[in-house]
């Protein structure tokens, strides 16, 4: 089994069409496939604040529960984004303004057709994925070794949220313990959340997160042969929002 694991693509489809083709994966009839019969994975965060955030729910839809050759586990705006569809009172901040607002420019039909993929997609995917063939596991902050195999609230709120305290620094943001530091397991981690401005190895982690949306570039962590392919965003880069 070969896999491509694919970092936080948020609503990049331009992007990530110019990383499948560097990935030599190629179109037929609309199907899209590799000749070396490789499948593909991704860690989650597909829509808010880029420009084609529906475009990724499709494909990524196509890839997972129609074509069935790759694997999708949640991030937070997935999450945010699926309880949205579900009638919620969610705030439309934070990159899910504009997914609501490409949403709002569908006919009818497509509307319904949209929210149907986002959420069998949610609904079908596991909280993390254990890819027992490839010694990894995927899931979208990363999960502690403890972690691995149990399903509660505390493991949901980890890896769509990450190593979180409950504290807050002076500007807002969430502090965050580094849980790839005390990692110490044989299988790959292969997480992203994120953003960082290379692909961060810590022990058997990596996170594949290189903010594409924030103007740096879009990532594949490829297995078995845990080489990374990055291409460069057509977003403006946005410094502030990388901390490594
Ligand atoms: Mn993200």
């Amino acid at each position: 089994m070969k896999l491509d694991i694919i970092g936080d693509i948020h609503g990049c489809y331009q992007e990530l069409q110019t990383l499948l083709d560097d990935l030599g994966y190629q179109w037929e009839n609309d199907q899209i496939h590799h000749p070396e019969e490789r499948q593909l994975a991704f860690v989650g965060d597909l829509t808010d604040r880029g420009p084609r955030s529906l475009d990724v729910i499709r494909f990524v839809y196509q890839v997972v529960v129609t074509q069935k050759i790759g694997y999708y586990v949640p991030g937070n705006h997935c999450d945010k984004l699926y309880r949205y569809f579900l009638g919620n009172n969610v705030k439309q901040q934070h990159g899910l303004e504009t997914t609501v607002a490409e949403y709002e420019q569908l006919s009818k039909h497509e509307k319904e057709e949209v929210k149907q993929m986002m959420m069998t997609l949610y609904e079908e995917s596991p909280l993390y994925h254990v890819i027992n063939k490839l010694d990894a596991v995927i899931a979208h902050a990363g999960i502690p070794e403890k972690y691995i195999g149990r399903h509660d609230k505390k493991v949901k709120t980890f890896v769509l949220y990450g190593d979180i305290t409950g504290e807050k620094h002076a500007d807002g943001r969430p502090v965050r313990r580094d849980w790839a530091q005390d990692y110490h397991g044989d299988r790959w981690i292969v997480y992203g959340h994120t953003p960082v401005l290379e692909s961060r190895f810590v022990n058997q982690t990596v996170n594949i997160d290189t903010g594409c949306v924030f103007g740096n570039k879009l990532t594949a962590f490829r297995l078995p042969e845990e080489e990374i392919v990055s291409v460069q965003s057509t977003m403006p880069f946005v410094e502030e929002k990388f901390r490594y």
